[in-house]
């Protein structure tokens, strides 16, 4: 082993590695604390061709790796928990071309998406991708993870913004797949498998990425509905009232608010009307024609609001936005919380959320439902916290019961126990209890085809 290292080492040069427990320790823990792994070497390559050279020997040796971009998954994917060798991939950095005639860019695995977003506007271009975690976030890893987030109503998650690929096969051998074209019906689509495969059959060293027009106009709005139904409603109406130009419709429930408003500095409730619940909705387009009226008569002609507040300045948009991206870190702030991953059918939303919720009230009574998230791609965070004062860690002890009761309905009702986030070692075993048996049997296969001897990511995923 000691030799397999010192070749590695020797692949990256002395700023290429690091064996410091110092250095590697923020590497090996997930940010929440729950997944924690340790590894003998941090590798630290800058190009494809370093990466290229690390699989070979990792493969001739049979020699496991954990390929990892920002550390901010959430199912412990990125995590060496049998003390393979980590493989970092932030040093991999250079925005490689950007083409505005085109509308895309390729980038390497190591730019954070905010830092493809910063690249897209110097070309006066939109990358459309938005996530909280996007400041260390990478490309690769949103890639690798098959990322959603806020804009997929409109623009689709991560792999659909993929027009190219550059991979590093198990073997070392480059799949250079990193075409520009939106047409090309040459046989298989074979980037494809490694979006969302969590570098268990590859590491994504590059991408091609589509561009949009940049937003002019934006119009943000905060709303009071009644329910999750007539919020489902709402955005019918908004879609049709602004010809599809709703970039963002996230729910948010009163008892989320509260919790924000209460652990938050600086947060408010920007309407005054009680409700118990609320709709945060985006629509924007290239240029400015008036998209603010058509939302705002859209609004109080829907019949469907109560209340509704449009932003009027960009810190007023920024405040509406910091309600619905603190909901997670003030469930953290409140005490323990079992969290759920989900997307059903848009229409079965209100169904499912009536019909799990109080399944989980009568498993755990005096849970608090959190549930709010994308409503528009039918992707919820059906999340609960531990009824106050209650004993945390009794609640949390409950984590596998409540998923299956909360997954099984979801299976139910046709939808998915991991939307946005992967499966990571979280989510093994519901992959199997879900999926058919055929689906297992061509995802083993092509793991078996693609990394024989089992050195990318084992563990993870299948
Ligand atoms: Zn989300």
């Amino acid at each position: 082993m000691s030799d397999v290292l010192a070749r590695l080492k020797e692949i990256v040069g002395a700023k290429g590695f690091s064996d410091d427990p110092r250095e590697i320790a923020p590497h090996v823990e997930e940010w929440r604390g729950s997944y924690k792994g340790h590894t003998p070497l941090l590798l630290k390559p800058v190009t494809t061709e370093e990466i290229s050279r690390i699989l070979a020997i990792c493969n001739e040796t049979a020699t496991a790796i954990v390929p990892q971009g920002g550390n901010t998954g959430l199912v412990g994917g990125q995590i060496p928990f049998n003390a393979e060798i980590l493989l970092s991939l932030t040093r991999m950095t250079r925005v490689r071309r950007t083409d505005r005639a085109g509308a895309n860019m390729t980038v390497e695995a190591g730019v954070t998406l905010a830092g493809a977003q910063a690249a897209a506007n110097d070309a006066e271009m939109y990358f459309p991708l938005s996530i909280a975690s996007e400041g260390s976030a990478t490309i690769g890893g949103n890639l690798s993870t098959n990322a959603g987030g806020v804009h997929v109503l409109r623009y689709g998650m991560a792999r659909e913004l993929v027009l190219g690929l550059e991979v590093v096969l198990a073997d070392g051998r480059v799949l250079d797949m990193l075409r520009s074209l939106r047409k090309d019906n040459t046989g298989y689509n074979l980037k494809e498998i490694f979006l969302g495969a969590e570098g268990t059959l590859g590491v994504i060293t590059a991408a091609t990425l589509k561009l949009f027009p940049k937003p002019e106009e934006i119009v943000t709005a905060f709303a009071a509905v009644r329910s999750p139904a007539e919020a489902i409603a709402l955005l019918t109406a908004m879609q049709k009232a602004t010809g599809g130009l709703v970039s963002a419709f996230e729910l948010l429930p009163k008892t989320g608010l509260q919790l924000v408003i209460e652990h938050i500095p600086g947060t408010r409730n920007p309407l005054n009307t009680p409700s118990d619940w609320y709709v945060l909705l985006e629509a924007t387009s290239g240029a400015n024609f008036g998209l603010a009226e058509t939302v705002e008569t859209a609004l109080s002609d829907s019949g469907l609001i109560s209340d509704a507040s449009i932003a009027s300045s960009e810190q007023q948009r920024a405040d509406m936005w910091k309600l619905r991206e603190s909901m997670s870190e003030a469930q953290k702030k409140e005490g323990a919380s079992l969290k759920h991953d989900i997307a059903v059918p848009v229409a079965s939303i209100p169904a499912f959320v009536e019909k799990a919720t109080e399944a989980v009230l009568k498993a755990i009574p005096g849970a608090r439902p959190v549930t709010f998230g994308h409503l528009g791609d039918g992707n919820l965070h059906f999340n609960f916290n531990a009824a106050k004062g209650s004993d945390g860690a009794a609640f949390l002890s409950r984590r596998a019961d409540v998923a299956r009761i909360v997954h099984d309905l979801v299976h139910d009702f046709g939808g998915s126990f991991s939307a946005e986030h992967g499966i990571g070692v979280m989510k093994r075993e519901e992959l199997v209890r879900y999926k058919s048996p055929t689906e297992i049997e061509v995802m083993r296969a092509l793991k078996r085809t693609l990394d024989p001897k089992n050195i990318l990511n084992p563990g993870k995923m299948l």
